[in-house]
């Protein structure tokens, strides 16, 4: 599974808050593709939660 952020994150912290392993909130967000393995169902939950959805899953 592969995760990215897309442009138009509006910096709200939500990911981060699903899952800090993956997700990283400074002006925006970023994900760290190394963590995604094991948060796969925080990480779905994140991409779901985020208010622009900006968060792209790839299966
Ligand atoms: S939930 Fe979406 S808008 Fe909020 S910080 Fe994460 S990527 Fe950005």
């Amino acid at each position: 599974m592969k995760v990215t952020v897309e442009e138009g994150c509006i910096a709200c912290g939500a990911c981060e808050s699903f899952c800090p392993d993956v997700f990283k909130v400074e002006d925006v967000a970023v994900a760290d593709n190394s963590k995604v393995a094991g948060n796969e169902d925080a990480v779905k939950e994140a991409a779901e939660g985020c208010p622009v959805s900006v968060i792209v899953v790839e299966e």
